[in-house]
């Protein structure tokens, strides 16, 4: 209850809550929370490649320590030699920016190599000689060289997850998925009338982090077929097309329809002269 009220009052209280930090395409998730005489902001990782069923992993990169309600010291938490001196500022509303203020703390005695090392062995929970793809390689190197970058000093965009409305199939929200040599990665799943869309927290350089990676049309249901059956890319491109050339076809009707009540209007009702209706009897 103490824990509360100190939180309550406190002059961070307004940085409590889910954040996304600015950082290129990657983007993230932070979580800030109160622990008993600190706030602490984690960062929540997605599990290891392949196992989207694991729990979230975390990291904490800062805590405030609340001696009182109006003062307090703010400690960085990156790197591996404890906590050390940081700062906070608020810039803007739903906005706030970190700072390292001994990033030596950061360096590792092995020097850069190391630090790769340690980050791929807490990243992908594997060395780079068990990643054979070379493609991935550089896309594992080139997070690290981009990310590493910041040491810490970021800035974060307040996250407000979708409500749940009576009419969503399901709690819209935060979701873990697999995306190929990219490895896991975090989604914002929301309803928006007739369509489900998701929005990436993290990212790569292919989908950055803020756009949208998913847009499901849910008009129309699609029954698929069964899961051996799904593994075959071509019956799943059957029925995708299938539903493409009926949407198409309505939308063809629609046309044609708006087209000829526009000639109606236009013109009026067709009248016959009387010598062609004589004609026509
Ligand atoms: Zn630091």
């Amino acid at each position: 209850m103490l824990c509360c009220c100190v939180a309550v009052l406190h002059p961070y209280r307004h940085i409590l809550g889910l954040w996304q930090p600015d950082i290129g395409p990657y983007g993230g998730l932070l979580n800030v929370v109160v622990d008993g005489l600190f706030i602490i902001g984690w960062m929540y990782l997605p599990p290891h490649d392949p196992r989207v069923e694991d729990p979230m992993r975390r990291r904490p990169l800062f805590r405030i320590h609340m001696w009182e309600s109006k003062k307090a010291t703010v400690e960085c938490m990156y790197g591996h030699k404890g906590p050390h001196k940081g700062d906070i500022q608020t810039v803007k509303k739903d906005e706030f920016s970190t700072k390292c203020n001994q990033t030596d703390h950061h360096r590792m005695p092995g020097g850069r190599q190391e630090e790769f090392r340690t980050w791929l062995e807490e990243e992908w929970g594997r060395t780079l000689e068990e990643i054979f793809h070379e493609h991935m390689q550089e896309l594992i190197l080139m997070k690290f060289i981009y990310t590493s970058q910041y040491d810490n000093c970021l800035t974060y965009r307040r996250i407000y997850l979708p409500p749940l409305m009576p009419s969503d199939l399901l709690q819209p929200g935060l979701f873990k998925g697999t995306y190929g040599s990219h490895g896991l990665e975090i989604v914002m799943l929301s309803f928006h009338g007739t369509s489900a869309r998701a929005t990436k927290l993290t990212g790569d350089p292919n989908v950055p982090a803020g756009q949208l990676t998913l847009d499901v049309d849910l008009s129309r249901p699609v029954v698929l077929p069964d899961l051996e059956h799904q593994r075959q890319i071509e019956e799943l491109s059957r029925l995708v097309l299938g539903v493409h050339e009926e949407v198409q076809r309505e939308v063809e009707q629609q046309a044609r329809v708006a087209l000829l009540q526009s000639v109606v209007q236009q013109w009026g009702p067709v009248v016959v002269p009387a010598a062609e209706r004589k004609r026509w009897t």
